[in-house]
């Protein structure tokens, strides 16, 4: 129902905090802050916790993640930090994730304010797109003393910060509350301007660099379902819910097409919005799956039924779904009202006159121009801690060729 689609998992009390941090080893060699993409440091910050020094590992998250408070939520740590967690080889991993999720909400509720910037260097750059890492890149730059502006097509920040993860994994309220602190250290936003070809001329001309963070924002699809009226594509069903706060029609049954953590997200979502019957059909199998462990089970647990290794092969107009099994000898054939493609995302770079191999470099820029990318754009992982870590990155790189000149 609505209530659960919008309710979010509570955090860790102050009690349960500590005793989580008062488990870890305190390792030398930090093996959790080495795996971290973005620097977050979690070895730091657990530290300061132990020794009862919250005010200290608030600043610590917060000076090397600029969207620390989302990382913590949206995080895939099972990858990162917590997988190179000494504790792994004793019992299980310390809970990076919740830890950090306790000192944000902490800062969020002291309302503290960390986050400095230096002189006004004089130069200006301009940013376009503001999903995490536009967001970070405008909140790194800034605090060098950079002139920020974000030209964002939407009437509002985030990308799929906002439009995407749903509410019940990232309130909009957290991403509200992230925004603010990076529009606090005086970047402009301009709204509701989708930049073209002609205008990336002009911007490249008035500003000293310009970031391209437009992101993945098209979701695949198969021809077998083109034209197909019971056709949804996941990040559009999920951004509908996700702006319509959870109040849609939805059918009494669906069926997802995918294995990766969208698709998890859409099938949580239809059962958390009261859909008795969902059923996913996923590419791989289960000990290959894309989705993180955590979004697989609480879905198994909500009653989603996954089939693994299946590809669809034929769909009609009326619903009915056949796929084949890819090991196996097995068919299935499925009517339903409603089919949600999750079978990945990919960029839209045609309205800018670029194409993808311009975004192939490891240097974040493309060559012999004043143009720089970052997010799921640069040839990384595609989250928002890889976000971060190429904002911090493209802030460095932009700060050398300014210097240099190349
Ligand atoms: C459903 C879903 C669930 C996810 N779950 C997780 C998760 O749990 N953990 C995780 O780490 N990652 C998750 N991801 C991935 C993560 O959201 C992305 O990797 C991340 O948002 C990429 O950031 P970005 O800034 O590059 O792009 P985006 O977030 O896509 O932002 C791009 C922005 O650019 C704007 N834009 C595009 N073109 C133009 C233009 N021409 N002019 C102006 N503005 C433009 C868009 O409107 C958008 O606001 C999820 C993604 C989806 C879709
Ligand atoms: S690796 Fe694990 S046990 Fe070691 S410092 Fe990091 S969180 Fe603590």
């Amino acid at each position: 129902m609505i209530e659960d689609y919008l309710k979010e998992e509570v955090g860790l009390t102050p009690k349960d905090a500590m005793e989580e941090a008062s488990r870890c080893l305190l390792c030398l060699d930090a093996p959790c802050s080495q795996d971290c993409p973005a620097g977050t440091d979690p070895a730091k910050f657990i530290r300061s916790l132990r020794f009862k020094n919250v005010i200290g590992a608030c600043e610590t998250v917060r000076e090397n993640n600029i969207l620390a408070g989302i990382c913590a939520r949206v995080c895939p740590t099972e990858k990162y930090c917590e997988k190179a967690c000494s504790r792994c080889g004793i019992d299980k991993p310390i809970h990076i994730a919740k830890l950090q999720r306790f000192i944000t909400d902490y800062e969020a509720c002291t309302k503290m304010n960390i986050l400095s910037k230096m002189e006004p260097n004089g130069k200006k750059i301009a940013i376009i797109g503001s999903g995490p890492a536009g967001l970070a890149c405008a909140g790194y730059l800034a605090k060098m003393g950079f002139f920020v502006t974000v030209y964002e097509k939407y009437s509002k920040a985030g990308g799929y910060l906002r439009v995407g993860i749903p509410e019940y994994r990232l309130p909009n309220k957290v991403v509200d509350e992230e925004i603010k602190k990076i529009s606090d250290l005086g970047v402009n936003f301009i709204f509701n301007t989708a930049i073209d070809s002609n205008k990336l001329e002009e911007l490249k001309k008035e500003n000293d660099a310009v970031i391209i963070a437009t992101g993945f924002p098209k979701g695949k699809t198969l021809d077998i379902f083109n034209d197909n009226k019971k056709v949804k594509i996941a990040v559009d069903f999920l951004k509908e819910v996700k702006e319509k706060k959870g109040k849609i029609k939805l059918p009494e049954s669906a069926v997802v097409i995918g294995g990766g953590d969208v698709a998890m997200d859409a099938s949580l979502t239809l059962k958390k919005l009261g859909v008795k019957t969902v059923t996913d059909f996923a590419y791989e199998e289960f000990e290959y799956f894309k989705a993180s462990k955590d979004e697989l089970l609480k879905a198994r647990e909500a009653g989603v039924t996954i089939l693994d290794g299946y590809i669809p092969v034929k769909a009609t107009k009326s619903g009915v779904c056949t796929f084949t099994h890819r090991i196996i000898d097995s068919k299935v054939q499925i009517k339903t009202p409603l089919i949600i493609l999750a079978i990945g995302q990919t960029y839209d770079l045609d309205n800018l006159g670029l194409s993808i191999e311009d975004f192939n470099s490891s240097d974040y820029r493309i060559k012999n121009t004043n143009l720089f990318f970052a997010g799921d754009l640069a040839p990384l992982d595609k989250n928002v801690v890889y976000a971060v870590r190429s904002a911090k990155e493209v802030t460095n790189r932009i700060i050398d060729f300014l210097k240099e000149g190349k």
